[in-house]
């Protein structure tokens, strides 16, 4: 039976490969989008994370289309890097506002629903700089920290229903938001890389797409790196 599929912010990047792969496996996917155009081959939806009455929108028309989300893969979000003694009050709450609140936002709006269909699978996307620490990035390595007590918290709550409650946390990937990645920078992060290469959006949407499956019915408030190796053992 295909399932209802809601991935954020897959215009592009990661979103868009795991909103294919599900697409592949014949979900019926929902295609969050804010800006641009949405793939003509995938079903988009309006979706300004931020915007509570955005996302309460995106989920009744995701519920009209293909009925009630079963899969959210929490996948917006955004960087404002800078040291910290730069860093104004506008580039920390917007991070946080996207990488944190904008998770609560939607989970807490899929979730209703799949508490009543007593299944369901969040994933959430985080990052290994989050767990490795990471210079002129204290907000948003914070906010992808925090995904993992969200995502901890929230197995507990929903276990007993049989959803379960996932975060990926890629290392470096070769996506826009790696593109402003000084060369030096880049160079460095290789250099604590095992598999030396960044990684690819496809190789995130594999993990998303295993954490989101049926064969993962009994893993839940785990981590799954996808970084090459970066970070192991943490
Ligand atoms: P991109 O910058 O390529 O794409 C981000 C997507 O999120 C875009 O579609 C963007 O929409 C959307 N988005 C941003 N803000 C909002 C918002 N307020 N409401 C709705 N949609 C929004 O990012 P990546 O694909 O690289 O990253 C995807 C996720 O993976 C992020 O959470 C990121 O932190 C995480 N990640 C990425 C890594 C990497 O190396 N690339 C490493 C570790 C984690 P728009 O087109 O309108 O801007």
């Amino acid at each position: 039976m295909p399932r209802s599929v809601f991935v954020t912010g897959a215009t592009r990047g990661i979103g868009l490969a795991v909103a294919r792969a599900l697409a592949a496996d014949g979900d019926h996917v929902a295609v969050g989008y804010r800006s641009g155009e949405p793939p003509e081959d995938l079903f988009g939806v309006p979706c300004e994370v931020t915007d509570q009455s955005s996302v309460d929108a995106a989920f009744e028309r995701i519920a009209a289309e293909q009925g009630p989300v079963e899969v959210l893969v929490a996948n917006a979000g955004i960087t404002r890097d800078t040291l910290l003694l730069r860093m104004d009050d506008k580039a920390f709450d917007e991070v946080l506002d996207t990488n944190l609140r904008g998770v609560f936002r939607t989970v807490r709006a899929a979730a209703s629903g799949m508490l009543a269909a007593r299944r369901g699978r969040i994933v959430l996307l985080s990052s290994a700089l989050g767990f490795l620490g990471s210079p002129g990035q204290t907000n948003y390595a914070a906010t992808k920290t925090a995904l993992l007590g969200f995502a901890r918290s929230l197995a507990w709550e929903l276990g007993s229903r049989q959803i379960t409650v996932n975060v990926v946390a890629p290392g470096i990937i070769d996506t826009d938001m790696t593109q402003a990645l000084s060369e030096r920078r880049m160079a460095d992060t290789m250099r604590m890389t095992p598999l030396g290469r960044p990684g690819t959006v496809d190789e995130v949407a594999a993990a998303v797409r295993f954490l989101a499956s049926e064969q993962a019915s009994y893993i839940t408030g785990a981590v799954l790196p996808v970084g090459g190796g970066i970070g192991m053992g943490l």
